[in-house]
């Protein structure tokens, strides 16, 4: 994650007309986890519902995270130091006038839409925690063995989900990784 948007209100502006339709910083589709700071108080968060884990010797909560309710933090008051700066490129841009809402909205909405749809493969294909990041559950699908004699509509999804997975990552990091 990276320090993100100044507290200006056009910043505001933007946030709430992108994060609402897109979530990929709170959902697992664009991290597995995020860090905690200094500043956070890790009981509190825990007491709040994150789960904590440790990582490289220092403390991080877990995403999908269970803060987010499908379009908000349900958190918003006491959310974590890199939930406070962080912002996505694509929210970067607007911020920074470089990019109208409505194009990084229709951007949002594209890469919602491939995500979905990736989410639906990987669920018809027997991956169903959603409290796992997708790119994990992903990873856990293409782990297993290809069976050639198999359920060939197996096969047709394990391939519709790469050509999806392709597409995803492609569209994150053109317009969401920073
Ligand atoms: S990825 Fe960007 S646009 Fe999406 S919710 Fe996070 S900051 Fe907002
Ligand atoms: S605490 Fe809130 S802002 Fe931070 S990842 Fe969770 S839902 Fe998103």
């Amino acid at each position: 994650m990276k320090t993100g948007p100044p507290n200006s209100p056009s910043a505001a502006a933007a946030v709430a007309a992108l994060c609402p339709a897109c979530g990929f910083c709170c959902n697992g589709v664009l991290f597995a986890d995020v860090e905690l700071q200094r500043s956070d108080d890790a009981a509190r968060l825990r007491a709040l519902g994150l789960r904590l884990a440790a990582k490289g010797g220092k403390q991080c909560f877990r995403q999908p995270c269970p803060g987010f309710d499908g379009r908000l933090c349900r958190l918003y008051a006491e959310r974590p130091e890199r939930c406070r700066t962080f912002a996505c490129r694509l929210l970067q841009r607007v911020i920074a006038e470089e990019l109208a809402p409505a194009a990084a909205l229709r951007s949002v909405t594209a890469a919602a839409r491939v995500a979905g749809r990736v989410r639906d493969l990987v669920r018809a294909l027997g991956e169903t925690d959603e409290t796992l990041p997708l790119h994990r559950r992903y990873a856990r699908i293409m782990a297993q063995p290809l069976d050639f004699a198999g359920d060939e509509s197996v096969l047709e999804q394990r391939s519709k989900l790469m050509l999806a997975v392709d597409r995803l990552a492609k569209r994150l990091a053109r317009d969401f990784l920073t």
